[in-house]
């Protein structure tokens, strides 16, 4: 009999089970696969993209959905601060990148985990790999864990760390949402969160790797602008990628879900106005009435963007600056400001970075993250609602998270 079970051995698991651990509990942690922290390794690009620098929790919340509010609590004991000095005091140092992402310094999700690993181990805690749990009852006060080999543990109190459902390859498979249901737990519908966009257009391999530092994208569902946001974009073979788009991806989702017709309008010229972008352009046509039209736009977008743009109003590349129509002027600069791209879907949730949805943070208490429905049943991580955007905001959360279980 253990004092505490915890199921899945990611970065929320593995806080939980040696804060656990340390703290005097008899503490088992069961992992499915072959070893800790699939996805964490897989963090950042494999440089782990731990935390945000970000120095107050309320601007930290800021970058999250609506139910961050929920790890206020958690973050008022284990914050970002008390995060890196965790791991500063086992001597791993970090810097700080563009945005305030905090990585560790040897650019290692190795470096890590291994210590994470190590705080599981040191504490007393006993892990045990390929062991899937299938099923958890409560009987009386005794919650019963049984795995898929057939193996049952027994433990008086019982953390959930096993993710959401994006990446199933890392062992997140949505286990946790199918038990917090059978523990009569709301789970909120999971679906991909910050993933990439899936454009209907058919110019997407010419336009492939075409980046932007700065561009602004609104959001049409059924033509009504629904959202607006702007920064690092880059053209995929599928659609379009970027820090922005990743978090904007949950809000297209939404409307495509609800039956609706969504559309991106690309500003490629952020930093100037309509009228700026007038002035610019018809000091072009003024400076060079004997250039073509496909070498003057050279200046104003990625050369590679030229002819499908001028396709799309249409204008004949060929055509000299002298000979363009007042109207042609106005549908250019429109479309600068304003390029149409038509999406078809968003990335499928196994390709997401994270899941959006989960168990239902009012069912949890954000001081212990015990259940309020089932007496020594906790929860830690992806597993609940809670989602934010990139620059280490959602490893936080899962670590601020488990921390809190574990201490509970
Ligand atoms: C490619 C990628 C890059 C990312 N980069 C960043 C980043 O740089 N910064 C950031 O903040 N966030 C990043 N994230 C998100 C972040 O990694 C996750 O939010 C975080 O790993 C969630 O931690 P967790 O412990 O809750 O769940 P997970 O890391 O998913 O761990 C859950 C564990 O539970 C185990 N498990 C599941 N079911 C069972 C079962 N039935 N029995 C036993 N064990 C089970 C799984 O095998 C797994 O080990 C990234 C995600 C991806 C996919």
């Amino acid at each position: 009999m253990f004092d505490v079970i915890v199921i899945g051995a990611g970065p929320a698991g593995m806080m939980a089970a040696g804060r656990s651990a340390e703290l005097g509990n008899k503490t088992l942690l069961l992992e499915k696969t072959d070893s800790s922290g699939k996805k964490l390794l897989l963090s950042g690009n494999s440089r782990c993209n731990i935390t945000n620098s970000c120095e107050s929790v309320e601007d930290f919340i800021n970058n999250f959905s609506e139910s961050g509010k929920f790890l206020r609590n958690a973050f008022s004991v284990f914050f970002n601060k008390e995060l890196l000095r965790f791991f500063r005091k086992r001597g791993l140092d970090f810097k700080v990148e563009p945005g305030g992402k905090v990585f560790p310094i040897t650019d290692k999700a190795d470096d890590v985990l291994r210590i994470l690993v190590k705080y599981v181990k040191d504490s007393g805690c006993r892990i045990l790999y390929r062991k899937e749990v299938s099923g958890i009852v409560k009987k009386a006060d005794i919650f019963e864990i049984t795995t898929k080999d057939n193996s049952s543990y027994s433990a008086k109190k019982v953390i959930l760390a096993t993710g959401g459902l994006s990446y199933p390859q890392t062992g997140s498979t949505g286990f946790g949402f199918h038990i917090a249901k059978t523990f009569s737990h709301t789970v909120i519908k999971p679906k991909p969160g910050l993933t990439g966009i899936i454009l209907k257009n058919n110019f997407l391999k010419e336009w492939q790797g075409v980046s932007f530092e700065d561009a602004k994208i609104s959001v049409y569902a059924d033509d009504k602008l629904i959202h607006n946001d702007s920064g690092e974009m880059i053209f995929t073979h599928f659609g379009i990628s970027g820090p922005f788009i990743l978090h904007m991806s949950h809000i297209v989702y939404d409307s495509l879900e609800s039956g609706k017709k969504v559309f991106l309008s690309v500003d490629f010229k952020p930093g100037l106005n309509h009228h700026e972008l007038g002035l610019a352009f018809r000091e072009e046509l003024k400076n060079n009435p004997s250039r073509k039209i496909t070498n003057s736009l050279k200046e104003f977008i990625p050369p590679r963007l030229v002819k499908r743009f001028l396709e799309s109003i249409p204008i004949d590349p060929d055509k000299l600056l002298t000979h363009i129509s007042k109207e042609e002027i106005k549908s250019i600069l429109e479309k600068l400001k304003g390029f149409r791209l038509n999406v078809e879907a968003v990335k499928p949730i196994q390709e997401a970075m994270i899941t959006c949805g989960g168990v239902s943070v009012k069912e949890i208490d954000p001081k212990t993250m015990e259940s309020k429905i089932v007496k020594g049943l906790y929860f830690a991580g992806e597993v609940i609602d809670i989602d934010g955007r990139t620059g280490g905001y959602n490893l936080q959360s899962a670590f601020s998270t488990g921390w809190m279980a574990g201490a509970s």
